[in-house]
């Protein structure tokens, strides 16, 4: 039997609807208009793709985009006079820093100089301590964009044991925190984690968030599990032509589709709802900053 394929594509585009009603609801009722700053320190490619990306959308839900882009040799002090700056904007409601930045700069200290209201990465450590503590917090965008498919696909969450391959700040760690303040039993794995196939395999809810291409296969997944992939990779598909590539995730889809009750595929799947649940944070913040009703 076939697993669930969670259309995150779909699912996204659905978020934006709802994210473009309360936009026009805040220009028509309040003459508020939401903007997103983001800024992009240097040239990588990736990073280019998103902010392009991040921009438009941002623009299509009706709220005002404001690109600062910044070359690699930027200096801290510059930075830090921009954040500054865009933290004292009345117009800018989200500040977001593309990472990751050049290796000059200190990330923590560069983040942490955001105003915590208007850090709608969720990466602030106000805002970590805020979620960690369960009090209302700016919350990481993948991490949440994952528990709205998780939810939306369950309905409640409590007393499944999920497991969260990866440990980092900005998906492993919050992840782990939104699971267990939605009552799973929380297991997270890392590099140093001893016989994961045995972990894995435990899991009523799998995400990975590792960086590793195809890792987790079919065999480690619980059959009828959910399973979340937030890895993207890009590989080499000599099938599709000399020097050709295609991206996949941490898991390995086609023997996990198998065996899972539901999956995200990469792409498709988590990428498509980081942006959307970014946008939402900023109607979010925009509506914190105002003293509205904020979205549900
Ligand atoms: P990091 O490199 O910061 O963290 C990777 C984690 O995986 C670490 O905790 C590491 O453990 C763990 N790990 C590495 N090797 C293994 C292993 N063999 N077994 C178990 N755990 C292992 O990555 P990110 O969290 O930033 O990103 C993870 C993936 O998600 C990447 O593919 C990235 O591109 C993707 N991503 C996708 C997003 C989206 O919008 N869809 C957004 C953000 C990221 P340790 O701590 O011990 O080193």
């Amino acid at each position: 039997m076939s697993a669930t394929i969670i259309d995150g594509k779909a699912f996204a585009a659905k978020v934006r609807g709802q994210v473009a009603e309360h936009v026009a609801r805040l220009k028509g009722d309040h003459g508020i208009t939401p903007g997103l700053a983001v800024v992009l320190v240097g040239e990588d490619p990736a990073s280019q793709v998103y902010v392009r990306s991040k921009g438009k959308m941002t623009v299509e839900v009706g709220m005002n985009s404001y690109e600062h882009k910044l070359s690699a040799d930027t200096s801290e002090d510059d930075l830090l006079s921009l954040i500054n700056q865009l933290n004292n904007d009345p117009g800018v409601h989200g500040i977001l820093v593309q990472l990751p930045l050049p290796k000059h700069l200190n990330e923590d200290l560069v983040i942490n100089s955001i105003d915590p209201a208007k850090d709608v990465d969720g990466f602030h450590i106000s805002n970590v301590g805020l979620l960690g503590t369960g009090q209302k917090a700016m919350v990481p965008c993948t991490p949440l964009g994952c528990l709205m498919m998780l939810r939306d696909h369950h309905g409640s969450l409590s007393g499944m044991n999920a497991v969260v391959i990866g440990r980092s700040n900005i998906v492993g760690k919050p992840m782990a925190q939104l699971l267990l303040g939605d009552s799973c039993t929380v297991t997270i794995a890392h590099s140093r984690t001893k016989d994961l196939p045995a972990v894995v395999r435990g899991a009523d809810i799998v995400v990975a968030a590792v960086g590793r291409p195809q890792m987790v296969p079919g065999d480690w997944i619980k059959p009828g599990a959910t399973v979340i992939d937030v890895g993207i990779n890009r590989i080499d598909a000599p099938e599709k032509g000399e020097g050709k590539t295609r991206l996949v995730g941490d898991v390995d889809f086609d023997s996990a589709v198998q065996v899972a009750g539901a999956i995200t595929p990469v792409p498709g799947g988590v990428g498509p709802m980081t942006i959307a649940c970014l946008l939402a944070n900023t109607v979010t913040a925009c509506c914190r900053a105002n003293g509205l009703a904020e979205p549900e």
